[in-house]
């Protein structure tokens, strides 16, 4: 990111990232991807004032853009090389998307909702990173032309592990998913083991459900 974009906010953005620091980021790629990100861009306009808060928000469509910190939790916890190719199942507003770009070698990101995903394609663009690629559809399916991923990130709640994600992980792949009820849910660390795969419960979270085949239905059941 540079020019005009890459200053507003400037000082917001430096004091989010002061923020996290406090809360235990640590990982020097981690906090250079949120210094590169726009989180303005990825919000509504009504909420825009109020984008550098460490808080969740709402991004339309009954969606919400998860918290900064607990953004870099995930992507600490992932310590990307720069070499990963990385699926991210829940575009979402593209915040993630992009803070993702900035610490992989290749991003690839689906969303059920059409709006949503529209938007996210325009500010992903505007942000000026070239290696994301997007799709429509049901993410619990996974993407499996481009599999396998050496991460996989689920931006939505799972009453189980999708087993068609843990498929498209590569060996020793490791994915982040929350697991649980529609309310509050384990995030948890599945690591890819032969056919196998090893689950570590990291700590409880509370996501928007994700709705498809080996996810929730659409009408809570
Ligand atoms: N990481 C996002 C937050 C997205 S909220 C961000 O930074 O903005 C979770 C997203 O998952 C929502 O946009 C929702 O529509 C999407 N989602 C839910 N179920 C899905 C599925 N089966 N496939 C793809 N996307 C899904």
């Amino acid at each position: 990111m540079a020019g005009p974009v890459a200053r507003q906010f400037g000082g917001a953005r430096r004091r989010l990232i002061e923020e996290l620091q406090g809360k235990g980021v640590r990982d020097i790629s981690v906090v250079r991807a949120f210094d590169l990100t726009p989180r303005h861009l990825f919000v509504p306009t009504g909420v825009q004032h109020r984008a550098y808060d460490d808080a969740p928000l709402p991004i339309g469509s009954g969606q919400t853009i998860s918290q900064p910190s607990v953004h870099a939790k995930y992507l600490q916890t992932l310590a990307l090389k720069g070499t990963e190719k990385v699926l991210e199942i829940g575009t979402g507003s593209g915040y993630q998307t992009v803070l993702l770009a900035h610490l992989a070698a290749q991003v690839f990101s689906v969303e059920r909702i059409a709006p949503l995903l529209d938007r996210a394609r325009d500010v992903i663009a505007q942000c000026g990173v070239t290696n994301v690629s997007l799709l429509l559809g049901d993410g619990t399916l996974g993407w499996k032309a481009y599999a396998p991923y050496d991460a996989i990130l689920v931006s939505a709640a799972s009453p189980d592990v999708p087993m068609p994600l843990v498929e498209q992980l590569a060996e020793g792949g490791r994915m982040l998913v929350p697991v649980g009820g529609r309310e509050e849910q384990q995030l948890v660390l599945v690591t890819k083991r032969g056919v196998r795969f090893d689950r570590e419960v990291l700590s409880t979270v509370r996501f928007v459900p994700l709705v498809g085949e080996h996810g929730w239905a659409e009408n809570g059941a």
